[in-house]
């Protein structure tokens, strides 16, 4: 028998088969849901039923191609020879992937084409008038691009396949992701599409909000300014630590399939920037020492995510490192060690406290009146708190007593004191 074969997937996540062929259907009904509800008067998620549009009228071929021409650019731009060429964390066989990391060139010079589009007449609140059709061509895509990837896994040979998701039930493997890094020649499906079309295309969609607005009402509010800054700097800096993607659970563990796909190309450009999409239609006033009070929470929740997400990649990249030498640590019987004191004395993730804190930052510059600019961060902590759950349990299985041993020193896992 092949040792590097992957084993078939014995513990079954988000509810086993039944719960992700409910989540199927769910996500995007959410998307729609959230932005339908967006679009009316009152914003409120409890005025039903939702007026529905019908599915003629979100279906738009012109919409579509803006969908796949700003795919096709992302993909043009990430195979581009700028940035450097680094090497993925060892795979099951102890070979490693070629990555080329030129997501900041990428978004240089995506700034430069749209700002070129803008000055030649490009409309950017097309963005806003045309959202559902974008997000149901968008959608599409995630859906059509699923239905590959799976079938291509049928063919792929099974030591290429996902821990996370080789159950052998098609629903299961489909929503999970049965191949762990499919690709097409050197492009890497899964790597791609993490930050590139989605990431840059929710940095855009707030900027279309913010054109909107100033169009609707002659200048962008400063609640809106807020939440186009908060979420520009997230957005950056995801592009500038884009190296640090290779070590996340969603490029060594999970496959790639529809919960990543839709994720990616679906939920995070469309649902991420409903704050900004929320403003466009319910304008917010917003006075300077509150603005200064959220500026502050903002900063304090980046600097803590920056710094906590900072020190565990350099000490696992350079243990001997000045920054993290004097740290204190427990060694595994893997031959690694874990942090204790630092930040990752303080919780146990503290790199998620910070982001749960920069995303309640986004929301307030809505205001107090509505509950839908609050999705993201209610969203959030849920996935949060299930991440750090399946994180839990594959630390405690890979370093086994010396896991338990750390969570005796560092008892709360988010939030001090609470959780
Ligand atoms: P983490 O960066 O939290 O990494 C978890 C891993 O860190 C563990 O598996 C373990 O891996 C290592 N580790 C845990 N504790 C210690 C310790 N004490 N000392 C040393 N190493 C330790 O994982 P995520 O991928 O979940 O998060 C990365 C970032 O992305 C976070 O800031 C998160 O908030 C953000 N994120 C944002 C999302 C969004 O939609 N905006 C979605 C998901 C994440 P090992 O020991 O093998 O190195």
């Amino acid at each position: 028998m092949d040792r590097h074969r992957i084993p078939r997937t014995k513990e079954l996540e988000f509810g086993g088969v039944l719960g992700t062929a409910v989540l199927i259907f769910l996500m995007p009904a959410t998307v729609f849901c959230l932005l339908l509800t967006c679009r009316t008067e009152q914003a409120s998620l409890f005025n039903l039923p939702l007026p529905l549009p019908s599915l003629r009228s979100l279906w738009n071929p012109q919409d579509f191609a803006v969908v796949l021409a700003w795919i096709g650019l992302q993909a043009v731009l990430s195979v581009l020879p700028m940035g450097k060429l680094t090497e993925g964390i060892a795979l099951r066989d102890k070979s490693r992937l070629q990555y080329r990391i030129n997501g900041s060139h990428a978004m240089g010079l995506s700034a430069l084409l749209v700002g070129a589009g803008l000055a030649a007449g490009l409309r950017l609140s097309y963005i806003y008038d045309h959202f559902l059709q974008l997000a149901f061509s968008a959608s599409l895509v995630a859906f059509g691009l699923s239905v590959l990837l799976y079938l291509k896994a049928l063919l792929a040979p099974e030591t290429a396949l996902a821990p996370g998701g080789n159950s052998g039930n098609p629903i299961y493997d489909f929503f999970m992701g049965h191949e762990l890094n499919p690709r097409l020649g050197g492009f890497d499906l899964k790597f791609f599409c993490e930050l590139r079309p989605g990431l840059l295309g929710w940095a855009l969609i707030n900027m279309a909000m913010l054109v909107k607005e100033t169009e609707l009402r002659g200048s962008p509010s400063l609640a809106m300014i807020l939440v186009n800054a908060f979420q520009l700097l997230y957005v950056v800096d995801a592009f500038w630590h884009e190296e640090a993607v290779l070590t996340t659970m969603d490029i060594t563990h999970d496959g790639f399939g529809f919960m990543l796909a839709f994720g990616d190309l679906a939920w995070v450009p469309f649902l991420y920037s409903l704050q900004a999409y929320f403003l466009v239609t319910h304008p917010q006033q917003l006075s300077l020492p509150m603005a200064g009070g959220i500026i502050l929470l903002n900063g304090m929740g980046y600097s803590i995510f920056r710094s906590a997400n900072s020190q565990k990649n350099t000490f696992r990249r350079n243990p001997a490192n000045p920054n993290v030498a004097g740290l204190r640590t427990i060694p595994t019987a893997t031959g690694r060690r874990l942090l204790v004191s630092g930040w990752w004395g303080f919780v146990r993730h503290p790199n998620y406290l910070g982001d749960l804190i920069m995303a309640f930052a986004w929301s307030l510059p809505c205001g107090l009146t509505h509950i839908l600019p609050y999705f993201y961060i209610l969203y959030f902590t849920a996935l949060l708190v299930h991440r750090e759950a399946r994180d839990e349990r594959q630390c405690l299985r890979k370093y086994g007593l010396a896991w338990q041993e750390y969570c005796r020193r560092v008892p709360y896992r988010i939030f001090p004191y609470l959780y």
